[in-house]
Order: structure tokens, then sequence, then C-alpha cells
């Protein structure tokens, strides 16, 4: 079991004291590999809470630089970070955050040729702005078996869903296809949609309470109401049947 020094305790006593999280479930997330795909909108909230929370090992793919346009949503980054690459921005702000976890940086850009490595064995958080590289993480998250956590979003619109391979559908099943690439984006839908994505993780690292799987969480921001839908795989798939 993880031991914690006093500045962690005092850190994170106000989750620990959660009946299912406890000491133990804290030691499981300071042990806890996560990769999180994307420093834009969805990975500064992700990215956040995830950091805040105490996974102990986080790594962050991005080859992105920061650019005015970005900071209505992407809280990440400030203006002094124009230019910048976003996993430098990303590193910074984190450290300042929570300087007792590992934060290890990759700016690459996601191909079929170095998926596999980039993603290693760890549990795939989605926060892309794509879906040919979306397709890229879901053949690795299936082929590898590791969870996926999906999100997306439309101005004020977005969705979630959690992906575990031979359990549920898996991305390729919903979607098919691709988006334009410019999308509208109101900041606080990232924002909504990364913080659920970020619940996810850590309900899976704890192993508590039901995961958002074979279910699409449906987010209007307008009428300020979610729903769901149910998945159902696709049994023609070509990535996961
Ligand atoms: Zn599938």
């Amino acid at each position: 079991m993880c031991t914690f020094s006093d500045e962690e305790l005092a850190r994170y006593q106000r989750q620990m004291t959660i009946p299912e999280w406890g000491e133990k479930g804290q030691g499981k997330l300071k042990e806890a590999k996560v990769v999180v795909a994307g420093a834009g909108g969805l990975g500064s909230a992700v990215l956040t809470y995830l950091a805040a929370a105490g996974i102990g090992n986080i790594r962050i793919i991005d080859n992105d630089v920061v650019d005015r346009s970005n900071l209505n949503r992407q809280i990440l980054h400030s203006e002094k970070d124009i230019g910048k690459k976003k996993i430098d921005s990303a590193r910074e702000k984190l450290a300042t955050l929570n300087s007792d976890i590992r934060i290890e940086t990759i700016g690459e850009e996601i191909n079929e040729n170095n998926v596999f490595d980039l993603v290693a064995d760890y549990p795939i958080v989605d926060a892309l702005d794509n879906l040919p590289t979306r397709y890229l993480l879901n053949s690795a998250a299936i082929k590898n078996k590791l969870p996926l956590f999906h999100g997306a979003i439309y101005g004020l619109e977005g969705r979630a869903t959690t992906i575990i391979p031979g359990t549920t559908p898996c991305l390729h099943c919903l979607y098919q296809g691709s988006l334009p690439g410019e999308i509208p984006v109101a900041g606080v839908t990232p924002g909504i949609i990364g913080c659920i994505q970020a619940t996810e993780v850590i309900k899976y690292v704890l192993d508590i309470g039901e995961l958002l799987t074979n279910r699409l969480l449906v987010y209007d921001g307008l009428s300020l109401k979610f729903s769901e839908m149910k998945l159902k795989k696709n049994p023609n798939c070509a990535i996961c049947k």
C-alpha cells in the first residue's frame, strides 16, 4: 500500500473522506498511469482534474502550439503561452497545481505507426478534435484491450462514453466517416465534457460506481438537458467484431 507525506494527506483529505475512496483508493490513483491525447479544450479540463486528484503518472500527447483563438476554451493556456508548445504550457501549469505527480509530454502527431508506442498500456483519454486520429486511438485501445474515455463537443453540445474493449461498442461502431474541420465551440462545453471524462477515469482507477459504458451521454447546453442513448455493437464493425 502507498504511503503518503503529510502534504499529500492534507492535499487529498477532502476526497479521501468519500467512503468508496479512502486512503486505499488514493494509493491506486497515485500508482495509476493515464495517457491524455490532446491538450486543448477537453484536455485542459481532463488534465487539470486528473492532476488535482493525484493521478500519479500522466502522459500528454499534443503536437500543436497555443494560438490566441484557443483561449476561449483551453484554460490550461494563457496569453503569455501564445506560440509555445501546448505540452510545455500544460506541463508548467500542472506542475504548479500538483508537484507530487509525474507528467510526461510527447510532442508528436499521432499516426498509425506510432500510436501503439504512444499509448503504451495506459488507459486512454480521447481529448482530440478530429475523427481520423480518434479512430487511431480506438484501434489501439481495441487491439491492446485498453479503456478509452471518449468525449466530443460541438458548440454548446457535447457527448461522452466509456469504451471497454470486449464489453462495449467501440468508437467505430458509433461513428463513421469524418466531420468538418473547424467547428464552433463555447468554452464551457469542453469544460463540462472533460470533467465527465475525468470522473470516468477516476472511477475506473478506483473501481467504484457504474461507468458510462454501453451508453452515450448527450449534453445540450442550450436547454441544459442531459440525455442518454443506448449503444449497441455493430456486428459488422471492422475494428471490434
Ligand atoms: Zn466496433
